[in-house]
């Protein structure tokens, strides 16, 4: 079940799935053939400097792509947490990306994490053996996980978090305001950024007490050494506004959809462009 998944996800898994056993039975096989074909795809989105407006960065997304027809990751990733497919599919995305990577030596790379994959105790060995494979310098990895777990096994998920951080990856809290998010817990473990939900991004421009709050925010997070990225960036006018609050990274459509392997080669490949994406 995708109990751990959180709220709104599981939610939209249950919507779509839970009342239909036979539907669910099925895409769990072809989700586990899939995998086990490596028939999925990651693409990469851009991250810039709030600064500058310079690519310094890319998150790794994935994708299924059934018969044809794309399934979104908020229903095949809560999937595979629930039937351990997990197991097979999170290394198999960490080592595509690791291997995408070595084209952009200048980038770094940030990939997501479920809880799932934290809660197995192989994970950290696992995850930093994949990296050292690969030749990646394992201090430009972000691996990206959300609130959830912290909350649900604060012991266990900051043993995890210390065995990856020794490994030398850093870890970045995801969806900033979007749960729980408590206060409490950015101080106790330490996270190296946290990333801003685009929900917040969205407040943030909607309302005076909505930029108050994005403001606080960040400014918590400052307080604290964390650096911070915003997600979900549509417009020139959140940009600006993001940065005055003090993001330092800031990601979303207004810089570049999730791409191709190649297109982030494309995008950073000719030496006589600027590397300026966006205004
Ligand atoms: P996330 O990690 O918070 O990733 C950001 C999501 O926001 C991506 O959706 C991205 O395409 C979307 N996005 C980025 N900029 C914008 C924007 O300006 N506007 C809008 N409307 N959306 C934007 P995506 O690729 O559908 O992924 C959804 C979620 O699925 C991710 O949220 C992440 O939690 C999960 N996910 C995706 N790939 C992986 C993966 O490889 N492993 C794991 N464990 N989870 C993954
Ligand atoms: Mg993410
Ligand atoms: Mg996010
Ligand atoms: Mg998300």
């Amino acid at each position: 079940r995708a109990k751990h998944a959180g709220r709104g996800r599981a939610m939209h898994y249950e919507a779509l799935m839970d009342d239909d056993r036979d539907l669910r039975r099925e895409m769990e096989e072809a989700l586990r053939a899939a995998v086990a074909r490596g028939e999925i795809d990651v693409v990469y989105q851009p991250i810039v400097r709030a600064r500058g407006r310079d690519i310094c960065g890319v998150e790794a997304l994935a994708r299924w792509t059934r018969d044809g027809q794309p399934v979104p990751p908020d229903v095949f990733i809560p999937l595979a947490e629930a039937t351990g497919i997990i197991d097979a599919l999170g290394p198999l995305i960490l080592k595509r990306a690791c291997e995408a990577a070595r084209q952009w030596p200048d980038l770094g790379i940030s990939i997501n994490v479920s809880p799932a994959q934290f809660r197995n105790p192989y994970f950290p060995d696992q995850a930093l053996a994949i990296i050292s494979e690969a030749g990646i310098d394992p201090a430009r990895i972000t691996l990206e996980i959300t609130e959830g777990y912290f909350i649900q096994n604060p012991g266990r998920a900051k043993l995890v978090m210390d065995r990856l951080k020794a490994g030398g990856v850093r870890i970045a809290l995801d969806d900033f305001g979007a749960g729980f998010s408590s206060i409490g817990y950015l101080i106790r473990f330490g996270f190296d950024r946290m990333k801003i939900d685009r929900s917040l991004t969205m407040a943030g421009q909607q309302s005076i007490k909505g930029g108050a709050m994005l403001q606080a925010t960040v400014a918590l997070a400052a307080s604290f050494d964390m650096p911070v990225t915003a997600e979900g960036v549509e417009t020139a006018e959140q940009a600006a506004f993001l940065h005055l609050c003090g993001c330092d990274q800031l990601q979303g459509y207004f810089y570049g959809r999730p791409m191709s392997e190649k297109a982030i080669c494309d995008l950073i490949a000719p030496p006589a462009a600027s590397q300026s994406i966006a205004g």
